[in-house]
């Protein structure tokens, strides 16, 4: 399966690591929307959102409890927003499940 961020968690293709470890791989975005601008992604293969189940959810929660370490190490004391869009109408251009980390500014109050 050719998928872009299946080959950066796999160092195929070159990214800024950010953090790693078995599952779990976090690299600053080449199209940076703030001054920190994160991607974390599960290093094995969900589309996005819409195919989380219990089955493979063990991953999200481990995301989950590593973006406020993530945070942290970025500098991000003030606060952060964390986004994963989903499908067509979400504009996920990624087809590999990832969650955006954004902050080092006020960000928009503007959400959509
Ligand atoms: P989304 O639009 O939510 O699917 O987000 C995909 C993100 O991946 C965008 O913010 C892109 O800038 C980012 N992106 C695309 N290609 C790369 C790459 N090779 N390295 C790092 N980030 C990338
Ligand atoms: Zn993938």
């Amino acid at each position: 399966m050719d998928c872009l961020f299946c080959s950066i968690a796999k160092k195929e293709i070159p990214s800024a690591a950010v953090y790693e470890d078995d599952e779990i791989f976090a690299f600053r975005d080449i199209n940076p929307q703030a001054p920190v601008h994160v991607l974390v992604i599960p290093k094995k293969h969900i589309a996005g959102m819409d195919e989380v189940t219990a089955e493979n959810s063990d991953v999200i929660s481990k995301i989950f409890e590593k973006i406020p370490e993530i945070a942290k190490k970025e500098k991000l004391d003030n606060g952060f927003r964390v986004i994963s869009n989903c499908g067509e109408d979400g504009c996920q251009s990624v087809r590999h499940l990832h969650f955006h980390i954004l902050g080092g500014k006020k960000l928009d109050e503007k959400m959509c």
